[in-house]
């Protein structure tokens, strides 16, 4: 099974939270280890959620998502013209 960037993205937050099945999570980390941007966005995703993970509710800041997905589709639109 093989996914695209914009898969995992959806995938991301479920990854962290560890509630993915064990073949999703497979897919997810096998994208991770050949793509690099996907594996800055696990990263910096991870970071929030270790800034917001005090009382253990996994909530991201307001807006958070929204602008994750619009610079992820700038990110694609760029790689896809270069
Ligand atoms: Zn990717």
């Amino acid at each position: 099974m093989v996914i695209e960037c914009k898969h995992v993205w959806d995938y991301i937050s479920d990854y962290l939270d560890g509630t993915l099945s064990a073949e999703e999570r497979e897919t997810v980390q096998r994208h991770l280890e050949h793509c690099e941007l996907c594996s800055a966005i696990l990263d910096s995703t991870r970071n929030v959620i270790i800034l917001t993970a005090d009382d253990r509710v996994f909530e991201l800041p307001a807006g958070f998502s929204d602008r994750l997905h619009a610079r992820l589709d700038e990110e694609l639109l760029n790689s896809n013209s270069s």
